[in-house]
């Protein structure tokens, strides 16, 4: 019901369906693989900018 960007593979992707998430300062993100959650994990910053200039 609740579709969520993955900021790493730009991916719209059901709440209930993420395969990881994670918070960051105090917002959650989701994602379609643990391999976007960990490329995340790495250096959020970066996939939050790239999604913030999109929107
Ligand atoms: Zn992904």
């Amino acid at each position: 019901m609740d579709k969520q960007t993955d900021p790493v593979c730009d991916m719209q992707i059901e709440v209930e369906d993420a395969a990881g998430q994670s918070d960051y300062e105090g917002r959650a993100y989701y994602f379609c693989s643990s391999a976007c959650k960990e490329q995340f994990d790495a250096n959020p910053t970066r996939f939050i900018n790239k999604s913030e200039i999109q929107n």
